[in-house]
């Protein structure tokens, strides 16, 4: 399938709710494509499409939607999964990276022992908007040793801009479809 087929596929499987948390924002829904079979199994075989001949270690997801993707895609692929859990969630020994909102700053978290240097592993969530969540998770996972071999998500908000500044940090980016606006 082309990525425009791809796209036309699963465009209509997520559901758009305008002014949602706040005015200004439409939020892009993706429990209509995950309840839909036929949805959920394309999304998952497509996000990792490229990488799929080889080796990846760990599939590492982000609270919470990228848990639910990732930890299909990483069965799917026979990779481990790791969660990205947002701060004093994970009860072992972690690791952690702060990063900018637009208001203020959060923080996300990763058990010190989910990886061991030089695993190849493939980062995953449901959307991309300003890339600063996976930028963090980027950043974590290398500080562990990981060869984060790409990033891949469902939705991207290109004008917010967030892919470009993953590949900037050299690593590869796939999106699914693509919305306009913020
Ligand atoms: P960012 O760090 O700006 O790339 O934001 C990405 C995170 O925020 C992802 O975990 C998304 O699930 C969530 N997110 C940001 N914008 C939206 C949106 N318009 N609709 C749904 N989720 C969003």
């Amino acid at each position: 399938m082309t990525p425009m087929e791809i796209e036309l596929d699963l465009r209509d499987a997520v559901r758009s709710i305008p002014d949602y948390p706040k005015a200004g924002i439409i939020f892009r829904d993706i429990t209509t494509l995950l309840g839909n079979a036929r949805a959920f199994r394309r999304a998952v075989d497509e996000l990792v499409q490229p990488w799929a001949g080889m080796k990846i270690d760990k599939v590492a997801g982000i609270e919470a939607r990228g848990f639910i993707l990732g930890g299909a895609v990483a069965h799917q692929v026979s990779a481990g999964f790791v969660p990205i859990r947002k701060k004093g969630k994970l009860p072992h020994k972690r690791v952690s990276m702060t990063y900018a909102l637009e208001y203020g700053e959060d923080e996300i978290e990763v058990h010190a022992d989910a990886l061991v240097a030089g695993e190849r592993v493939v980062l995953v969530d449901d959307l991309i908007a300003t890339g600063g969540t996976a930028e963090a998770a980027i950043k974590l996972l290398r500080q562990l040793g990981a060869e984060v071999l790409a990033a891949c998500f469902v939705i991207d908000l290109p004008e917010l801009g967030g892919a470009d500044r993953l590949r900037k940090l050299g690593v590869p980016v796939r999106t699914l479809i693509s919305f306009e606006g913020h």
